[in-house]
């Protein structure tokens, strides 16, 4: 099985209370990709400057990753800067720079296009509807965004919103979206605008998904169920950026990895997730996501399954 995502593939400079790094390889795509590239196979489409070299995309390859569709352009590659100073969970951005993704026009390789999940990683909800559009056939449809959109783009955000079967997004960011303070209410308006199931990232405090019977191919029915996955308590959180990212790849990951999704599939998924948001924060930038091995990540999805079990 073959998850596509597109997103940013990026530079990030990185301040967090263990430290900085400067102009390391990052994006949603990136993290998102590495993180579920231990699942299933991955395929990325995005576009990078003059600055982003061979050295820079061996980062995704050396991982198996397809960077066919990663076009390469006159211009700067994206960058972003964040800060952790003050809340280690939540980014204070400093500086967003959208460089070649300004006038960014989405092609699908010929090879790509038989990819049976599509993953919109953040970026402009414009081309992420667009590469929804272009890839009519997929099976499951996932996305995410964050306040810099929803605060400025918010009719191309409710458009994109429409083409999704799963938004997965961020506790401050959910009720931003919902104009809405309580979790539950935020989620009851959100699945209104469109996605068929919802998963809320709380940090270190975990992930809750809000679904339905119709969040289920086959399914119709609407009531809400509610599912709570823990994160890991984690002694030094180094850097938190990718950690949604990762959780997004983990879970996706598993569920392209499984021959259907059900609800065990579903939670099992949520779970993965927090396991690999869990590895990302543990270094600065994709350092952990790109040295794991299957033992490693079974030791802790048996961690977090001890850690929520009753008897
Ligand atoms: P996360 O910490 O999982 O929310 O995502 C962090 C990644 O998102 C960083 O690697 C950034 O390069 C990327 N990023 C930050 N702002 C944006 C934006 N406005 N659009 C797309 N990607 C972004």
């Amino acid at each position: 099985m073959s998850i596509l995502v597109v997103g940013s593939v990026a530079f990030d400079t990185i301040e967090t209370p263990s430290g900085k790094a400067e102009r390391c390889v990052g994006g949603a795509a990136t993290h998102f990709a590495l993180a579920a590239s231990y699942f299933t196979d991955v395929r990325v489409i995005a576009v990078v400057g003059e600055d982003f070299t061979a050295e820079h995309e061996a980062v995704l390859t050396r991982r198996g990753i397809d960077t066919r569709g990663i076009e390469h352009t006159k211009g700067k590659s994206f960058f972003w800067s964040g800060s952790y100073l003050k809340n280690l969970n939540e980014a204070q951005t400093l500086n967003t720079e959208l460089n070649v993704f300004q006038s960014f026009s989405p092609k699908i390789p010929a090879e790509y296009e038989d990819s049976e999940y599509l993953f919109l990683a953040n970026i402009d909800p414009v081309l992420q509807a667009d590469v929804r559009a272009k890839m009519p056939r997929v099976k499951l449809v996932c996305g995410d965004t964050m306040n810099y959109w929803i605060n400025d783009h918010a009719e191309n955000l409710a458009r994109m919103l429409k083409g999704l079967d799963g938004l997965l997004i961020n506790d401050t960011e959910a009720k931003l979206l919902a104009h809405e303070g309580n979790m539950v209410l935020a989620a009851e308006k959100i699945l209104a605008m469109g996605p068929k199931s919802l998963v809320v990232k709380h940090g270190e405090y975990g992930a809750s998904a809000f679904f339905s019977e119709r969040s289920f191919p086959g399914n119709h029915g609407r009531a809400i169920r509610m599912f709570r996955a823990p994160a890991l308590p984690l002694a030094e959180v180094v850097d938190p950026t990718g950690a949604g990212d990762s959780f997004a790849g983990g879970f996706f990951g598993y569920i392209a990895s499984q021959k259907e999704l059900t609800p065990a599939v579903f939670k099992k998924a949520m779970f993965y997730g927090g396991v690999m948001g869990s590895f990302a924060v543990e270094r600065f930038g994709i350092e952990r996501l790109q040295q794991l091995d299957p033992g490693e990540i079974e030791e802790r999805f048996a961690l977090f399954c001890e850690l929520s079990h009753l008897e």
